[in-house]
């Protein structure tokens, strides 16, 4: 197998996948593929409770918070979220830096007012914006933030205190990467594709207390308090998508949960950035204390090396270098999945390809 630096769908722990496959025909003796199974029949349902309860495990995920399996990914919550949350309130905050929070917030005004409180646009999205600067709603439904901007290479890294107004962030790229203290926020979401398991689950991490009053227009399936009151059996949920997700629960948990996953990711980023602060042949457009840990962005100076170097990459196993086309260059996506040893193989390669170019 090579090493996977793509963005999403993502790597997924090798033994997650042996499991899988062992388990493919016949799920531990019910003579069933998890892929044939009633979602209400207690196989599933085992599978379901199981995948949950490690989560929250994982997450020290706190009593008066539900945890929903949706579908529709990230994109589809940017809506079924304000749809949800508003709660008659007039607008939400939502703080701008980079592609994916502008899709919240231009998907979020279809519902309601959106004030942009704060913006990275001045820095060519390459800073968060200061916390002292971010004109906050007091009034506001919820304070949106996007974790870890997955093309820019952005993440925050440390959430931003915003009063008594929920805090609701998109953690589609760095949820279960570090340790994260859930009660400081009224609502998590994510697609599963990065760090979770296969794409086509959404995760929903929801204070009790802001279930109920969904807008009218909210599809049935989509309000949240439908969902919570059903266990996220409504209609039929994402199952081989939630059996993997609580294979990958499992695989962390015995890794040493998601302390040891921040340490292990720490020191990968650590390596790379190493190696790219090490030398002018690789441009770093992120603020240093805003880099991502996730999502490594860099350039080459010299742009017309570029598919040289993912040519050569490509030849020692390292696949999907490329960075996003809105910011171009490379982007090393270093999820929990990957091992320091891709990380190792990829700067041995940035190495050699430096000497021979540099
Ligand atoms: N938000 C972030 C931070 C992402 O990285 C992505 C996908 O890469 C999305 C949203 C979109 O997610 P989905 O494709 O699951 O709708």
């Amino acid at each position: 197998r090579v090493f996977n630096f793509s963005p999403g769908p993502a790597a997924l722990p090798e033994e997650v996948l042996r499991t899988a496959a062992a388990e493919m025909l016949d799920w531990q003796g019910s003579g069933l593929s998890v892929m044939e199974m009633s979602h209400r029949g207690k196989e599933f349902m085992s599978i379901a409770a199981e995948a949950e309860s490690l989560l929250r495990e994982l997450l020290a995920v706190p009593a008066n918070y539900r945890i929903l399996f949706m579908q529709g990914g990230a994109l589809a919550e940017n809506a079924i979220l304000p749809m949800n949350l508003l709660r008659g309130r007039a607008s939400a905050d939502y703080v701008d830096t980079g592609e994916w929070s502008k899709k919240s917030l231009a998907e979020a005004r279809r519902y309601g007012g959106v004030n942009i409180v704060a913006s990275g646009q001045d820095s060519g999205y390459t800073r968060i914006p200061d916390r002292a600067d971010w004109r906050l709603d007091p009034q506001a439904a919820y304070v949106h933030i996007c974790s870890n901007e997955t093309i820019g290479g952005l993440q925050y890294p440390e959430y931003p205190d915003v009063g008594d107004v929920p805090l609701v962030a998109d953690v589609s790229s760095d949820i279960l990467s570090r340790p994260l203290d859930v009660s400081r926020f009224g609502a998590l979401y994510g697609g599963a594709q990065k760090n979770i398991g296969p794409s086509g689950l959404t995760l929903v991490i929801l204070r009790e207390d802001l279930l109920g009053g969904a807008l009218p227009c909210t599809p049935t399936a989509f309000d949240y308090k439908v969902v919570a009151d059903n266990g996220s059996m409504y209609n039929t949920p994402p199952t081989y998508s939630w059996y993997i997700a609580g294979l990958v629960f499992k695989w962390l948990k015995a890794q040493g949960g998601v302390a040891e996953m921040a340490r292990r990711n720490d020191a990968k980023a650590a390596l790379l950035y190493g190696t790219l602060d090490a030398s002018d042949f690789w441009l770093k457009p992120v603020a240093r204390e805003h880099r991502s840990k996730m999502n490594v962005v860099f350039r080459l100076q010299d742009e017309s090396l570029d598919e040289a170097f993912l040519a050569g990459a490509k030849a020692r196993g390292l696949v999907q270098l490329k960075g996003h086309r809105v910011v171009g260059g490379m982007r090393a996506s270093i999820y929990n999945a990957m091992p320091i040893e891709g990380v190792q193989a990829l700067v041995d390669w940035m190495r050699e390809f430096e000497r021979s170019h540099g």
